[in-house]
């Protein structure tokens, strides 16, 4: 394969942000292939031209439909509400094409169920944009614990949190629709849901509570008309996990002040590691016999940190993490590259997602 064609649908928040990402990948590493930004759709017809021609992609079209059938087209890249992840997802595997999705994977588990068995069917390339994973330090944290720096896992507190919801006139968006997939669990926890996976491995059983705070929203920016909301302003559950590690994720958005708020403490028998998407570029780590914490800085020693920057303490910031998103999703197309997140376990994240909204709604323990 000497070229890549990129079809991209979807071009508010992270339709730019996988544009940017496509777009300096080549110039930040070393690529097997050639990306040709082929594609962009958006059901906005107008908006599709104008972020195409901005954005440098070949084509536009309205109709997502016409992007998969495109021959042009090898790589299919969606950033549309969640609802729509689904058939977008389904008939692009269909053709045969390559899937890059943006999380949450579905709004059902079933629906996640038959995602993951279509790829495995379709036998292609599947990544969904768990971006924060791709972290270098957060791959130096995964090592760190694979190595037994911290000793046996005894226990993971993690929290997502963010307040961009946190007026109570802030309107009904799709976000807040349980049939799109809505809540801050689906919005920002399986972000988390997906990082303790990474870290701890699998959740064996949960305990959960979900609340929704404020019930109505107006319809529109400054409506008078409000429309009753359905989902979840914030979650708290207890965790099991299978290496009997214990723990507690939260997720809210609602919660002023926070703005990023993907974080956790993870503690072992030997020590503890502490994160805030917030600082991206450091972690907190204590081992016994310590002091205090050593604070780690981001530095050019990490390879997905060199790629960007010679010089330490310079950062990454949230772009970068999707740049070495598609790095690894490239790199998996060229058969060199199995670090990402696929549907088969974006699927195990909504089956976590799942049980803790049963274990909220019958307010007993869940097993997975
Ligand atoms: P958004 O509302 O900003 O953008 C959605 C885009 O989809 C718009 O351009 C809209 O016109 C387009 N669209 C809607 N229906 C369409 C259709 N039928 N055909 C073609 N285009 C259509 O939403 P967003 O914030 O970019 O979120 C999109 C997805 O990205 C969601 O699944 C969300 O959960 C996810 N997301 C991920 C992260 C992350 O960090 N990975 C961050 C934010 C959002």
């Amino acid at each position: 394969m000497d070229e890549l064609g990129i079809g991209l649908i979807g071009t508010g928040f992270m339709g730019r942000a996988h544009a940017l990402a496509f777009r300096s990948v080549s110039a930040v590493f070393e690529l097997p292939v050639r990306l040709q930004l082929a594609a962009l759709a958006d059901a906005d017809i107008q908006r599709a031209q104008h972020c195409a021609a901005a954005w440098g992609f070949t084509q536009a079209h309205a109709e997502w439909q016409q992007l998969i059938a495109n021959p042009q087209v090898d790589l299919v890249a969606i950033t549309t509400p969640n609802h729509l992840h689904f058939p977008m997802a389904m008939a692009a595997l269909a053709a045969g094409k390559a899937v890059y999705c943006e999380k949450p994977l579905a709004v059902s588990v079933e629906q996640a169920r038959q995602m993951h068995h279509a790829a495995q069917a379709a036998g292609v390339v599947t990544r969904v944009g768990y971006n924060y994973q791709h972290n270098p330090l957060i791959v130096l944290a995964r090592e760190l614990i694979g190595n037994g720096e911290l000793g046996q896992l005894v226990s993971f507190q993690g929290e997502f949190s963010e307040d961009f919801m946190a007026d109570p006139d802030a309107p009904w968006s799709w976000r807040c629709d349980p049939a799109h997939a809505g809540g801050a669990l689906a919005d920002l926890g399986s972000h988390l849901l997906a990082m303790a996976r990474f870290l701890m491995g699998p959740v064996q059983a949960v305990c959960a509570d979900t609340q929704t705070v404020h019930q109505q929203r107006p319809i529109h920016n400054g409506s008078p008309q409000r429309r009753g909301i359905a989902v979840d302003d914030q979650a708290h559950a207890l965790l099991r996990f299978a290496n009997g590690a214990r723990g507690t994720v939260s997720s809210s958005w609602i919660k002023h002040g926070y703005k990023n708020h993907l974080s956790f403490e993870i503690s072992g028998t030997l020590g503890t590691l502490a994160f805030d998407q917030e600082r991206l570029n450091e972690v907190r780590l204590y081992r016994v016999g310590q002091k205090g914490f050593q604070r780690l800085l981001a530095g050019p020693e990490l390879p997905g940190y060199a790629a960007f920057s010679p010089a330490p303490g310079h950062q990454l910031g949230y772009n970068e993490l999707k740049t070495l998103e598609v790095q690894e999703l490239v790199m998996a197309l060229c058969g060199q590259g199995h670090a990402g997140t696929d549907f088969q376990e974006a699927w195990e994240v909504e089956r976590l997602a799942a049980a803790i909204r049963l274990a909220a709604q019958e307010q007993r323990w869940v097993e997975l």
